[in-house]
């Protein structure tokens, strides 16, 4: 992007400013509307979400069988929502957070499989591809009983085909084992942020993992070109993928059941705020998208980015979307939060977010660290440096201005002794210990 076009912007875009001196900031989305209006545009609406969570239910008893350890929740990939009492007494004394209402961990992070929230819409994707190609076939008819698809001539059948994908880790995790699972040949392209033990886990379930110089963007330029070459395979295209999003919706639904099983409501005097750590946008995306569906003009959805690489915030702030990076406005992309290495946004993302999406908060990596030790000696619960980010959503709360006046414009001030907080805790549980132990011991001075 040119240097004039760069100036202009950040004279429109105040932030802007702030974002490129590394600074942490809050920011309100002045695009947000009623639920009702969000979706009179978007393209996607609650029965593609509804289609979506069919669709697990029928692969459930296959994952059941090639995955025992999801036997407990007959086969659906689901976690657990966690009172973090403990925490909230934490943040409120070193933080001086002052924060009301509850406060609940979804520990997305000890999904079965992948251990990250990529369990949702990365293992979604690769099923809704395996259907598809069974139903084009008439190898199977939608009444079936899935399970048979782990029988060795389906093995046999899908052994033709190759599933590839871009990754900073958990992505290809997620769609690594679940597509070698399967059958199917798999080639992960991991960014130069990708951990060595990812590739090493991938490697061991016989997926092969090509290595990258370059960032995110990079890695799924070539995968992208690779896989076109080649008419037997499918490319899971985390930029643009609907399947993906609709994945991650899913957990909304599920989610009212646990609210529930807690008493919890959420209406008009009980508000429910969630803060999601955001990459180039799906997860959080979904999830955001999930929970509108069903919560509507009641939940708050905040994402959280890091200080060097908030590409979602870059694109949504400028109404640019995917047409710009952080790189654009002077920022590294670079952070210890592998998962949220991301230097430009998903468009798509951005589109169905611009009219729903509450605001966005950037964090420094020094505190991801910090958050980790907190949640880790308050709760005894381990998640990665990424998955902290959405701690600082849940401190920021009553420390800012900008939310101050968001919660007086939406008349949510005095309901905030109700209010019910969700830290969406986004990964950590196949972190290896020796790792664990490195990141317990890292402290950055920023
Ligand atoms: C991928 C990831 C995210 C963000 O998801 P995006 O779809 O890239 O926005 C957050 N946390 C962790 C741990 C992740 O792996």
């Amino acid at each position: 992007m040119e240097e004039s076009m760069v100036k202009n912007l950040v004279e429109k875009v105040p932030i802007l400013k702030e974002m490129q001196k590394g600074q942490e900031v809050v920011w309100i989305n002045p695009d947000k509307v009623s639920f009702a209006e969000s979706m009179k545009d978007c393209e996607l609406s609650v029965e593609d979400v509804e289609d979506a969570e069919a669709r697990l239910k029928r692969f459930a008893p296959f994952i059941m069988r090639c995955f025992p350890e999801t036997k407990d929740r007959d086969g659906l990939i689901e976690s657990a929502l966690t009172d973090i009492l403990a925490m909230k007494n934490r943040i409120n004394q070193k933080y001086g957070s002052a924060l009301e209402g509850r406060l609940l961990l979804k520990q997305d992070s000890h999904l079965a499989i992948a251990g990250s929230v990529k369990a949702r819409g990365g293992i979604y994707e690769v099923l809704k591809h395996t259907e598809d190609l069974v139903l084009e076939q008439g190898l199977l008819s939608v009444e079936d009983d899935y399970s048979c698809l782990a029988e060795p001539e389906f093995r046999r059948f899908f052994e033709q085909y190759t599933v590839q994908v871009g990754s900073t880790g958990n992505l290809g995790m997620s769609i690594g084992i679940m597509s070698a699972a399967i059958g199917y040949r798999v080639i992960v392209h991991m960014s130069a942020d990708a951990k060595q033990w990812k590739k090493d886990l991938l490697r061991s379930r016989g997926v092969t993992v090509l290595e990258y110089e370059s960032d995110y963007s990079g890695a799924v330029k070539n995968g992208r070109r690779l896989s076109d070459e080649d008419p037997k395979s499918y490319f899971v295209d985390d930029e643009n993928s609907r399947n993906l999003f609709l994945g991650y919706a899913v957990a909304a639904n599920r989610l009212t059941g646990q609210l529930a099983e807690k008493g919890i409501a959420v209406d008009e005097e009980h508000p429910l705020f969630v803060y999601i750590p955001c990459g180039v946008g799906g997860a959080p995306g979904g999830i955001s998208f999930g929970l509108k569906q069903v919560f509507g003009d009641h939940v708050h959805c905040f994402f959280v980015e890091p200080v060097q690489a908030p590409c979602m915030l870059t694109g949504m702030a400028t109404g640019l979307h995917g047409n710009i990076s952080v790189q654009d406005i002077g920022l590294s992309g670079k952070t210890h939060a592998d998962g949220l290495a991301v230097g430009r946004p998903s468009g798509f993302v951005g589109n169905v977010m611009k009219p729903m999406l509450s605001g966005e908060f950037t964090v420094r990596d020094a505190r991801l660290y910090d958050y980790m030790r907190d949640l880790l000696e308050a709760e005894d619960i381990f998640l990665e440096p990424s998955a902290c980010a959405a701690f600082q959503g849940v401190i920021r709360m009553n420390q800012s201005e900008e939310i101050r006046k968001y919660l007086e414009k939406n008349g949510l001030t005095d309901k905030m002794k109700n209010a019910v907080h969700i830290a969406w805790a986004t990964g950590g549980s196949l972190v290896p210990e020796e790792m664990r132990k490195t990141y317990k011991d890292t402290y950055l001075d920023e």
